[in-house]
């Protein structure tokens, strides 16, 4: 048997932004994005094969081209530069991920010290960081231990990466509570991350699941997440990308009567459908159907 996680595949913010760029690139052949639109490296494929051009940073876009800003969101110096440059921007970035930026902002003018809670390579991050008007008196901080590290401040915001989870974000407040006189904590965690995650704990919780396939890319943050709560459920995941990764011949599908099925925010649904056959398939012919 096969169970669906309740909430699973494209959050609203990448479906929007996925979806802009599929219909820009019907009526534009130069569309651009800077950096990959989606940590998904399928669905990249199939917009590529459409014709999207991926930039490494904003110098590599031609004039005349149309720059399509991920969900993610993106630095305020470059958007600058490319309205500078007379270049056609679709500002895609999610609305949670638009909030985050406009608190960092905010609070960053009124003389917050901004501590955002996240992976500093990511590009949401670096996206915040790039709205934060003194970026020296702005850190990113990962987990608790480094948490510990940041110094006293009169006036501290702690802001979060949408897809952080919701125990840590307190954890990380309590610590800075004692560091700071003022402490404002923003708790711009979206709503999409926290029901995927809710719904993995529940497919766990509520069904005699003996394994659960997990559908995401390896660089994509909310799967990762997705993850480490199976993981720490104590149920066997199998993490994969697309179809090539399944084995139904494997020992892994081989045991395992009940199998959950589960994918992050960044997962297509034509590639959850597609992966949910191949396992329902290869499961009606093991049970002799
Ligand atoms: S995970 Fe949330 S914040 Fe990120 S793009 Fe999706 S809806 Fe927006």
């Amino acid at each position: 048997m096969v169970i669906m996680a309740e909430h699973a595949g494209f959050c609203f913010g990448v479906k929007r932004a996925v979806d802009a760029v599929s219909e820009a690139l019907k009526n534009n052949s130069e569309v651009w994005t800077i950096g990959l639109p989606i940590h998904n490296p399928q669905e990249v494929a199939r917009l590529q094969a459409m014709g999207l051009r991926v930039a490494q940073n904003d110098s590599e876009i031609p004039s005349g081209a149309k720059v399509m800003i991920r969900a993610h969101g993106e630095a305020l110096d470059v958007t600058e530069r490319l309205r500078a440059r007379g270049i056609d921007i679709a500002d895609m970035t999610c609305p949670f991920v638009r909030k985050a930026q406009e608190k960092a902002a905010e609070l960053s003018s009124e003389g917050y010290h901004i501590v955002l809670l996240g992976d500093k390579n990511h590009p949401e991050i670096k996206g915040i960081l790039g709205h934060v008007g003194n970026v020296n008196d702005a850190e990113v901080v990962a987990d608790e231990s480094e948490a510990l590290n940041v110094q006293f401040h009169a006036k501290t915001a702690l802001i979060s990466q949408t897809t952080q989870r919701e125990e840590r974000l307190e954890k990380i407040a309590g610590i800075l509570t004692g560091k700071s006189s003022e402490l404002r904590v923003c708790n711009t965690i979206c709503k999409a991350t926290a029901q995927r995650q809710d719904a993995v704990r529940k497919l766990v919780r509520e069904n005699q699941i003996d394994g659960v396939v997990l559908i995401g890319g390896k660089s994509s943050a909310n799967t990762g997440k997705l993850k480490d709560i199976l993981t720490a459920e104590g149920v066997n995941v199998l993490w994969v990308e697309d179809e090539n990764e399944i084995n139904a011949n494997s020992k892994w599908f081989k045991e395992k009567s009940v199998i959950g099925i589960a994918a992050g925010a960044s997962t297509p649904e034509w590639l959850i459908d597609k992966i949910k056959n191949i396992i329902a398939a290869k499961q009606d012919v093991l049970r002799g159907y």
